[in-house]
């Protein structure tokens, strides 16, 4: 054994608190530090021939890049949905390191992880207040939950039209209809073979809108003459957290024959609040639902899920069973993870999830939304009321979308952004909407303060006075 290996064996103790105390101290510090740096050049390294041991590995880290991590699990870092960790998904989240498990087999063959991934599906459900009629697991990110939806959806189009895709490849048009999805989606599509041209633009409600037209959806549905399709639905836009209207849905999911999802990354926690759960009405009568959770379930990188409706299970396994290894049972017969979704091997993703909900149940969920909500309201607020700003969009969740007022100041908004950012103290991102440059800030990081609206907004009354 390398020398190194084996002191770093008999001083696990030591490595353990001398990392516990780094984290403390970053954790504790998370407030001030800064949320962006211009520091990114290191230079490179080459790879050591016996190793610089943890101690030493440490210390380099700590030199080369520890002091320009920015703040992004932090309270004001509002750029893209970014959400941050609670104490007990932190505690998942080592204890799944420590154990190491292999999540694929159920049944206790070696391996109870599942078992886990299966029980916290069911407190997703249960939070989500989904039945129970849907089916679900871990994935890395919710790019990877619209691709596991999408990747059943495309085996029931085709069996739909008599063929079986995931035995004989795509062929033929696979219809896509949707309205304002999400980068992600088209992503998929383009990895299923499925073709983003494919898609039929659905029109949007009107100008200020990014939900799906219905009446748009029916005309464009009866125009593909009882061909199947595959509905792709927005459970909260990035720009402007728009939610198509999932009852009028449900009436023509009775009428048509298609497959429903429904992409609800980060909007779907709009079910945790009492004011705001009507966004997502009848998203139970979905085929498919994606949902991150290093987002505004605050638990680390990389984690989300999708949930698919038991009915389709069988669609599912042909998509993804890994059966051509004898030693890994018949799919039908064994439930095991590999059969039912893109990886075979994976950590033990589910834990960080358990521990959060279990810590914190349905009312510390309901609080972190509503709380973020409200910060919302409260920084679109003061866009609203400062002549220096403007809404892009109404607020409608947990997101403001705004922009500089008037036509003269396009050029500069992107500037007074980067002015803003790299004081290091709030961090928001541009966006275009309606054909306007603007800028978004997400609030889901479940250690956001009024304080910190408060800090934010007087540095941008400062920023744009500097600006003039
Ligand atoms: C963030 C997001 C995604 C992609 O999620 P990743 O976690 O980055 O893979 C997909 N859809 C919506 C609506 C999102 O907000």
């Amino acid at each position: 054994m390398n020398e190194h290996l084996q002191n770093d064996l008999l001083n696990l103790d030591n490595l353990l608190e001398i990392v516990k105390d780094q984290g403390l101290e970053y954790l504790n510090k998370l407030s001030d530090r800064q949320t962006s740096t211009k520091s990114v050049k290191n230079g490179t390294l080459s790879l050591s021939e016996i190793g610089l041991g943890t101690i030493g590995t440490l210390k380099k880290f700590n030199e080369r890049f520890e002091p320009i991590i920015v703040s992004s699990s932090g309270p004001r870092y509002w750029g893209f949905v970014t959400g941050g960790s609670t104490p007990a998904a932190i505690v998942g989240d080592w204890l799944t390191t420590i154990y190491d498990q292999n999540t694929f087999a159920t049944k206790g063959q070696g391996d109870i992880s599942a078992l886990i991934e299966l029980e916290t599906i069911q407190l997703m459900l249960d939070l989500f207040e989904l039945p129970n009629d849907f089916l679900g697991g871990f994935v890395t990110g919710a790019t990877m939950s619209n691709f596991t939806c999408l990747a059943v959806a495309r085996q029931w189009i085709g069996k739909e039209l008599g063929k079986d895709f995931a035995k004989e490849g795509v062929s033929g048009n696979v219809n896509i209809l949707t309205a304002t999805p999400h980068s992600s989606v088209i992503k998929s599509l383009s990895l299923l073979g499925i073709g983003n041209n494919n898609i039929i633009k659905v029109k949007i409600l009107d100008d200020n809108r990014e939900a799906i037209d219905i009446t748009d959806l029916e005309k464009k549905i009866i125009e593909l003459r009882g061909e199947p399709f595959i509905l792709i639905s927005s459970g909260g836009t990035v720009n402007t957290v728009d939610f198509d209207d999932f009852l009028a849905i449900k009436k023509l999911k009775a009428k048509y024959n298609f497959w429903w999802h429904i992409d609800a990354a980060f909007g779907g926690f709009a079910v945790c609040s009492k004011t705001h759960k009507y966004l997502v009405a009848g998203w139970e009568n979905a085929d498919s639902i994606t949902i991150d959770c290093h987002k505004w379930l605050n638990v680390p990188y990389e984690s989300a899920v999708f949930f698919v409706k038991e009915q389709h299970k069988h669609l599912q396994i042909e998509t993804f069973q890994n059966s051509n290894a004898p030693y890994l049972g018949n799919p039908l017969e064994n439930f095991s993870y590999l059969n039912f979704l893109p990886e075979n091997s994976r950590r033990l993703k589910a834990l960080p999830v358990w521990f959060s909900l279990m810590a914190y149940g349905k009312t510390g969920y309901q609080g972190i939304v509503e709380n973020c909500i409200a910060l919302s309201n409260q920084f679109g607020q003061f866009i609203e009321e400062n002549n220096n700003f403007e809404l892009l969009a109404p607020v409608r969740l947990n997101t403001v979308c705004f922009t500089l007022t008037g036509k003269e100041n396009q050029e500069k908004v992107y500037t007074y952004l980067t002015l803003l950012n790299d004081t290091g103290k709030v961090f928001m991102t541009p966006t275009i909407y309606n054909g306007q440059k603007g800028i978004r800030a997400a609030f889901v990081n479940w250690r956001t303060t009024k304080n910190d609206i408060e800090i934010a907004t007087k540095l941008m009354t400062e920023i744009i006075n500097e600006l003039k």
